[in-house]
């Protein structure tokens, strides 16, 4: 019963999340406001350590909303990755993340796939956060 409510209000979290990134930072107060609610409940422990930016960087990695192609499918006919344009390529989120040449040279620390579903110390949480902003960055520079 309570996990259900739990897993319906994640749910609703995530929607919100979605739409606020749609609409951009005049959402930031809604934000606040959600994340207080999360963290009364049963959140998991990094939201309360990582700043807001931060936070949303791992939900958006974790709930695969990083814009790649592979997630907008019908507005792409060609799914090789734009970034490094390898034709053996789809791009994807593991492969945007782990493995393209373009994006792995451009940020400071490397992460593997998997990093991002874990819990993680506090440094090491932040430094996947900041990997996942800057590959979202390449993304859109290059959109
Ligand atoms: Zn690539």
């Amino acid at each position: 019963m309570l996990k259900k409510k739990i897993r319906e209000k994640n749910k609703d979290m995530h929607e919100e999340i979605i739409e606020m990134g749609a609409q951009g930072k005049s959402k930031i107060k809604h934000w606040t406001a959600m994340k207080e609610e999360i963290t009364s409940g049963k959140s998991p422990d990094y939201m309360n350590r990582l700043s807001q930016n931060k936070c949303s960087a791992i939900v958006r990695a974790r709930n695969r909303m990083i814009p790649v192609k592979k997630k907008q499918q019908n507005q792409h006919q060609n799914m090789t990755c734009r970034l490094c344009k390898d034709p053996n390529t789809i791009e994807q989120q593991e492969h945007v993340i782990e493995e393209c040449k373009t994006t792995t040279d451009q940020i400071p620390h490397k992460i593997k796939y998997d990093e991002i579903f874990k819990e993680q110390d506090t440094k090491t949480m932040k430094q996947i956060a900041k990997t996942i902003i800057k590959i979202h960055e390449i993304i859109e520079n290059n959109t």
